[in-house]
């Protein structure tokens, strides 16, 4: 690999269980850490911190290191995995969580291995925003902090929320999240209302309808890219702000061109883990793939 900055991801390692119109899958491996960090690996070199339990395959740990992903941060503790039981709409479009077992994750409290202290890009994937304090507490000094949050902590965390948000450069958040965070509807004025927080970029995913990037340049758009198979959307967004940050740290840089050019590749990411169960097709696209899709992506625009 390049000699490029490295990415400190954190987030969930999971086995999920998922209800697809495709049929039911159990014990799927997953978790934002997961699809994160299999997204930068494509850039860059990733750190991953997580904490799984004793039922996880370590062959999963070993087909991640294959990747070239760096899982000595990764904690195997006596207990379950982290679980999340999710339900799609026939469409895909909308989803329900039935069931969220937090297990090994309920006292997890992340030590970083040196190395992973020094990395320049941190991605605070969605987990307890305590928890991705308590790992930005820990980094040297990075050059760009980015953070994923869900509806949870947006109800019972807001506080902790609020002081991630001072701490950030860029918040990548879905549209629903954003208005209920922001507490608006319209969109341009939740990202300034969420912006005026702390993060001076905020990326607003919208599904099928792409995503938005606001910065102090203004406002830019990718599509997302139509699928001919789509099959399971889990991990699509910590795909999307695995590969963003992965795309900036193999840069080195992040002003607004490189953010530009990155949202181009998060898209085409993103669009990739849509086409398999969990982490399936992430374990085979190859960066050939992804110039492919990349230029899939900007023809749709042109
Ligand atoms: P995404 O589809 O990008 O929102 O990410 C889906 C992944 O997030 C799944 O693999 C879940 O295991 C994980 N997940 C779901 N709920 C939570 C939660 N409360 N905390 C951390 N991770 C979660």
């Amino acid at each position: 690999m390049k000699n490029t900055s490295a990415v400190t991801v954190v987030g969930s390692v999971a086995l999920d269980d998922l209800h697809l119109p495709s049929g039911y899958f159990e014990n799927v491996v997953g978790g934002a850490a997961t699809f994160a960090s299999l997204a930068v690996s494509l850039f860059a070199p990733v750190r991953m911190v997580g904490i799984v339990g004793t039922d996880f395959p370590d062959s999963v740990l070993t087909d991640l290191a294959g990747r070239g992903v760096d899982t000595s941060g990764v904690l195997k503790s006596a207990g379950k995995t982290f679980k999340w039981v999710g339900k799609y709409a026939q469409n895909l479009a909308s989803r329900e969580t039935l069931d969220t077992q937090l297990n090994v994750f309920a006292d997890f409290r992340p030590t970083l291995p040196e190395s992973y202290r020094q990395a320049s890009y941190l991605l605070l994937g969605n987990i307890h925003p305590s928890l991705q304090l308590d790992v930005l507490a820990q980094m040297d000094k990075p050059k760009f902090v980015a953070a994923d949050t869900m509806n949870l902590w947006i109800d019972i965390e807001r506080a902790a929320l609020v002081r991630v948000l001072e701490k950030i450069d860029c918040l990548i958040i879905n549209d629903e999240e954003l208005r209920q965070l922001a507490g608006v509807h319209n969109i341009r004025q939740a990202a300034k209302i969420v912006r005026d927080l702390g993060p001076r970029i905020l990326i607003c995913k919208r599904g099928e309808y792409g995503a938005l990037l606001f910065d102090d340049l203004g406002i830019a758009f990718v599509p997302a890219f139509p699928l001919e198979t789509e099959l399971d959307p889990t991990g699509a967004g910590d795909s999307f702000a695995g590969a963003l940050l992965g795309r900036l740290a193999e840069l080195d840089r992040t002003d607004h061109t490189a953010l530009r050019d990155a949202l181009g590749y998060a898209t085409a990411v993103a669009s990739f883990c849509v086409e398999g169960v969990g982490t399936k097709r992430l374990l085979s696209v190859t960066p050939a793939d992804v110039s492919e899709r990349l230029a899939a992506v900007r023809a749709l625009a042109s």
